[in-house]
């Protein structure tokens, strides 16, 4: 009984873990039953990982910060193309056309939620334009190419079609189809983590928190009886743009070409590709956008990047989105009509 006190009293979180935020004690009547806010923060992903529980004990606190740590470190290898882990075994076999090819379960759930979604999108988001990415340096901004790719082996690509709707499957196994294609989640995969987190979460007593991977985020029930208030970044400024109550079971994205880019001859090129030129996008800064499925969210604002203003009725229309705003290159606005009702301004 001692250690269980001892060891539910005290902040256990691995070092990697920063346990502020101590706010309230909602009940004193037990150690086991004092309830308080945590804030969980680490660096995962290549971003900033920020978890707020709220009204949790240290025991779920600290169960927590182990069971998502220990999931963020299993996808950063396994769901990630340029790392040793699953996915690059997969394109490496992709590559070699060796099948079948097994895939865990629930990677393969992310694969062909994306092969649906590039169907959704219609061919505006592309899970298998990994080859592409490579060709512009995208993978490795830290070395990026000396000049622009050359036109021809852009085209090279993308020729014959790179989606993974291409790809024939057998349950969780790749069978067949087109297998010229280098798989990339990276359009996707933010939406079944934060999924993944919330499973997580829910699983060990906990209902009310906000998951956010490097401002990409789900609200888990509410803060302290409040709906969560959060703010949409300007893609040209430090400070939010405006900010909106979102509700538990929302998930909030932003995709935006400040994020990654490479410069070539003095020229930004950002990480979110137009899969049928091949080109780099440049008419669109940035997309947000409110769902209530993290990954359909999270693959809507990459849709919404590549389509622009030109297609933004389009494309909110055929994916079911109902909340979404994009600022072009020039900072003029697309809404839906049911964001503009939801956003406060908080600049001109
Ligand atoms: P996000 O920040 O969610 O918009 O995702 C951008 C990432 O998705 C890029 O870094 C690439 O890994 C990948 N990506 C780039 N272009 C596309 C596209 N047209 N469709 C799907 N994924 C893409
Ligand atoms: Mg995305």
């Amino acid at each position: 009984m001692i250690s269980i006190l001892q060891a539910c009293c005290s902040t256990r979180l691995s070092p990697s873990w920063v346990s502020v935020g101590i706010v309230f004690a909602l009940s004193a009547a037990s150690c086991g039953e004092t309830r308080r806010d945590h804030q969980l923060d680490f660096y995962a992903l290549g971003t900033e990982i920020s978890i707020s529980l709220f009204g949790v004990s240290d025991v779920q606190a600290t169960r927590a910060a182990d069971s998502l740590q220990s999931m963020f470190a299993d996808v950063g290898h396994n769901w990630y193309p340029w790392r040793p882990g699953e996915l690059q075994a997969i394109n490496e076999s992709l590559a070699e056309v060796r099948l079948p090819i097994d895939v865990s379960p629930r990677l393969a759930t992310v694969i062909r939620r994306a092969a649906e979604i590039e169907i959704l999108s219609i061919g505006r988001f592309n899970a298998g334009l990994g080859h592409l990415t490579e060709l512009w340096g995208l993978h490795d901004v830290t070395n990026p190419p000396s000049a622009l790719p050359d036109p021809a082996e852009i085209e090279a690509r993308i020729r014959g079609g790179v989606g993974t709707e291409l790809l024939d499957w057998d349950g969780d196994r790749i069978v067949g189809g087109r297998t010229f294609l280098l798989i990339d989640l990276g359009g996707i995969a933010k939406g079944a983590i934060l999924e993944d987190s919330v499973q997580i979460l829910r699983e060990l007593g906990v209902n009310h928190a906000i998951v956010n991977i490097g401002g990409d985020l789900t609200v888990l029930g509410n803060v302290n009886g409040r709906p969560a208030n959060i703010g949409i970044r300007s893609p040209v400024a430090e400070k939010p743009l405006a900010s909106l109550d979102v509700a538990g079971g929302e998930t909030v994205v932003t995709s935006g070409n400040y994020e990654r880019y490479v410069e070539i001859d003095g020229q930004r090129y950002n990480h979110i590709l137009d899969p049928q030129s091949g080109y780099p996008v440049e008419h669109t800064a940035s997309v947000t956008v409110v769902h209530e499925d993290a990954m359909l969210t999270d693959a809507a604002s990459t849709t919404l990047m590549v389509g622009g203003a030109k297609e933004f009725d389009a494309l909110t229309d055929a994916m079911d989105i109902e909340f979404a705003l994009l600022i072009d290159s020039s900072g003029d606005l697309r809404l839906t009509e049911s964001m503009v009702e939801r956003l406060h301004w908080l600049q001109d």
